[in-house]
Order: structure tokens, then sequence, then C-alpha cells
């Protein structure tokens, strides 16, 4: 099989490797689908995504350009069947895709609805993928709030990681919340290092206890902080193409996955907002390895490096 994997990439033959398993540990389920997959159930035309200069310009382009097309329940249940119909075509084996918290609203609050949804849509459209499902908190909500409905999420013992998103600076005060998904067994993720600086991504690491990072980008700005992750173990779950999308690299031979990768630092390659960025698991090794950061022995790496959980699952 690794071989395989090393042999597609060297004929730059996508085909062959959507084939080999991968794994996605960075996507947001309802922004993590197959784009054409979406335009053919709605027969509209989802415009090629500019280059953002910063979040806010992402998820207005988000609200003008998909939102208004994919409402309510149905829509929302579309999107998610969109993200594994994704993962199933591109061969990846593990995915670990995150829920907003509040999209349990779709389901009028019933968490156990949510649940059985996901699990009959997981099932039907790709029963090869294991699926670690994923709780997203974003920095602006209510402390007290997001305690209460955790309760209620970790009740049924369904998700199995958790992460944050938004505002990089304002991820502390979820500390209690991420102890009480550390004593549930929960995998802890955030998104630092994004937008904020190295040091920032070591503070959050040891504040919130975190086993991986999303994105984490600019801890390659820093030899102490990429040593004190590498000495850690704490991983990094990179997407090359949403940070050229969001302005934060030039283009994918200037990516610091290089320099993190050089440095100790264990990383993966993943995918972020596929019904966006319009990239799968599968071109981003092809990108990468025709823009000369990696070779095809070092990309393989970086693959099954992404697949170790999948042994613990
Ligand atoms: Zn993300």
């Amino acid at each position: 099989m690794n071989s395989d994997f090393i042999e597609a990439l060297k004929n730059k033959d996508l085909a062959e490797i959507r084939k080999i398993s991968k794994s996605d540990l960075h996507n947001h389920a309802p922004r993590g689908g197959n784009k054409r997959y979406i335009e053919e159930w709605k027969g509209i035309k989802i415009p090629d995504a500019p280059i953002f200069k910063n979040l806010n310009e992402m998820n207005d382009w988000n609200l003008k350009n998909i939102k208004p097309f994919i409402k309510g329940v149905k829509g929302y249940e579309k999107r998610i069947e969109a993200a594994f119909v994704q993962a199933n075509m591109d061969g990846v084996r593990l995915l670990n895709m995150s829920f907003n918290i509040d999209e349990v609203s779709e389901y009028a609050n019933s968490v156990e609805n949510m649940i059985n949804s996901l699990k009959k849509i997981h099932l039907k459209f790709a029963p090869n993928t294991v699926f670690i499902p994923e709780i997203a908190l974003g920095s602006y909500m209510d402390t007290d709030e997001v305690n209460e409905k955790l309760n209620e999420f970790l009740h049924y013992d369904y998700f199995k990681s958790i992460d944050i998103y938004g505002d990089e600076n304002n991820l502390f005060k979820f500390k209690k919340v991420f102890k009480k998904a550390k004593n549930n067994g929960l995998i802890l993720k955030a998104h630092v290092g994004e937008f904020g600086c190295a040091e920032l991504v070591q503070r959050v690491v040891e504040e919130l206890e975190l086993n991986q990072v999303q994105h984490g980008i600019s801890a390659a700005n820093s030899k102490s902080v990429m040593k004190w992750l590498a000495n850690n173990k704490i991983q990094l779950n990179i997407c090359p193409t949403s940070n050229i999308y969001l302005s934060r690299v030039e283009n994918y031979s200037k990516h610091p996955i290089r320099k993190l990768y050089d440095n100790g630092v264990k990383v993966t390659v993943n995918t972020d907002d596929m019904i966006i960025f319009d990239k799968s698991v599968s071109e981003e090794f092809l990108n990468l390895y025709n823009a000369g950061v990696f070779n095809c022995e070092e990309l393989n790496e970086i693959r099954e490096n992404g697949l170790k959980l999948l042994h613990n699952v």
C-alpha cells in the first residue's frame, strides 16, 4: 500500500492517489462537502472563491454565495451528505469532522435527533470511512451556555473530539470546558497559529492541554516553539490551500509545512472548507509534491501520520 501511494504521486496520477487510504482531520462539516455534488442537487453554480484578506471576507462570501441556497434542515443534511460523499470519493479512510455545537438548532435542539441523523448519513454515504465526530465551539460563544450544551452532547458518548475556532486571543475562557472534555476522553484541539503568533500556539496548547492544533503554521516562526511542539508530540492539522486562500501563505512552495516538518513537528494534510477551497486531500498531497515542497516518501510519511489514530478507534 505504501509503495502504491509513492508510485501514484510519482506518476501524478490523481485517480490512483484517491484510491489510497488517507485521513482528513481538519474539516468543518457544513463546509466540508463536494461543491459539484451541491451544485447538481440544487441546480446552481457556486463561483470559484477569490483570495480572501481575512476570515470575515470568507464568511461574507459564504453568506452570499452558498448559504442562501442551502437552507433548513434539508439543506444542512445535504451539506453533511456532500462531505461524506467527498470523503468516500477521495479515499478518506479516517474522517475527524467537526459540528458547531449550535447546529443542534437544526434539530429543534435535540442532540439525540442530530446524532441519529449523522449516523444515518455516515453509514449511507461513506460506510468504509472511520468517522470521529467532533464538537466545534466558536470563541464568541458564552461559556455557561457551552458548558450546559456540552453536558448534553457528552451524555450520548458519540462525539470523540472538541475544537474551538474564532478569535485566537479569546480561547482561554474555555479552560474549564476543555478540562471536562479531557476528563471524558475527548481529543482536544483548537484553531490557533493561523493568524496569531508562535508563542500564542504554545500558550494555548499548554493552557487548554491540547493534543492537536488546527493550522498552527505560525509556529514555524519560532525555533523554540517548534522544538516544544515536537518534544510534546503535538500534531498540527494543516490545510495548505486554505492558508493560501486566506492570505496566510503566498503559494504552496512557500508553505511553512516544510519548515515545521524539518524541525520535527508532526504534521498532517487536510481540507478545512472544501465547498469553498475546492481541493481534496489527494489534491493537497499532489499540489505539495508538484510544488517541490516534499518528496513522495515524505508525503507518504505525512499520510501515515494522519492514519495513526485508526489503530485506537
Ligand atoms: Zn478550520
